[in-house]
């Protein structure tokens, strides 16, 4: 699936947080969103799952106009969210966190629980554990998991290294390799730049709302000037 964003404006109520956004993720590219703690990073995917009220500009997905279109309606065209923080289902365990995912009808099923276990074995493991035992990492892939059972061929990723320990985001960098090698388009905001370099091929730098820099991460994040400025690092 392609992502063609348009001069997007996002708003919550008179307060204006996105301006003028442009942005594009080819079919199969990983593509990160970088930006410093409420530079507009969840607002941008919130905004192309449908999620904020006041929008303006265009989303195309696969050429086909989404603004104004209800989340629901952009998850079946094929949009995948994996929020920030996870919100797995503690009370639920993983084989139940993943069915209650599970996109009745969609014919050609890739991710069956199988896969997404055969995928993952680090979830096999603990399949039959509730959510609220399993650890960051292992919530953090059980998020996309059940992101992957809705069949997305743009996986929109909030923050997952986000509370992970170095060696955890390690491991989910592996993980998301594998994701990656099945196939779906993703776009992936983060501020874990090693992750970043690994996995993306262009990366665009968003601070205050604007985007400021497009290109490859290594260039971009040997740029002091980039990283003083916009990401304060
Ligand atoms: P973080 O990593 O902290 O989530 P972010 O880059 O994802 O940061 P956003 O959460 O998109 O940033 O926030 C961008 C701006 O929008 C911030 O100034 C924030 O205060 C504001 N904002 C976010 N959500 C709302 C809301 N529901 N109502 C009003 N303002 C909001």
């Amino acid at each position: 699936m392609t992502l063609q964003v348009r001069g997007l404006n996002a708003s919550y109520g008179t307060s204006h947080v996105l301006f003028d956004v442009d942005l594009d993720v080819r079919a199969g590219e990983t593509v990160a969103l970088i930006g410093r703690n409420g530079a507009g990073k969840t607002t941008a995917l919130h905004s192309l799952m449908g999620m904020v009220a006041r929008l303006s500009g265009s989303v195309r997905l696969d050429g086909k106009e989404t603004i104004g279109l209800a989340p629901h309606h952009i998850a079946r065209l094929g949009v995948g969210l994996v929020p920030e923080g996870r919100r797995v289902f503690g009370e639920l365990t993983v084989e139940e966190n993943l069915q209650v995912a599970l996109r009745p009808g969609a014919e050609r099923r890739r991710w069956t629980q199988e896969e997404v276990f055969e995928v993952f074995p680090l979830l096999a493991n603990v399949r039959r554990s509730k959510g609220a035992w399993l650890s960051g990492g292992e919530q953090q892939v059980l998020a996309i998991a059940r992101a992957l059972v809705g069949e997305p061929r743009l996986l929109l990723l909030d923050e997952p290294t986000e509370g992970l320990a170095p060696r955890v985001v390690e491991t989910l960098g592996e993980q998301l390799r594998r994701v990656q090698r099945t196939g779906p388009a993703m776009l992936l905001a983060e501020q874990h730049l090693g992750l970043v370099g690994e996995l993306a091929a262009r990366a665009y730098v968003i601070d205050r709302g604007v985007i400021r820099y497009e290109g490859a991460p290594a260039k971009l994040l040997g740029n002091e000037e980039i990283r003083r400025a916009h990401l304060s690092l």
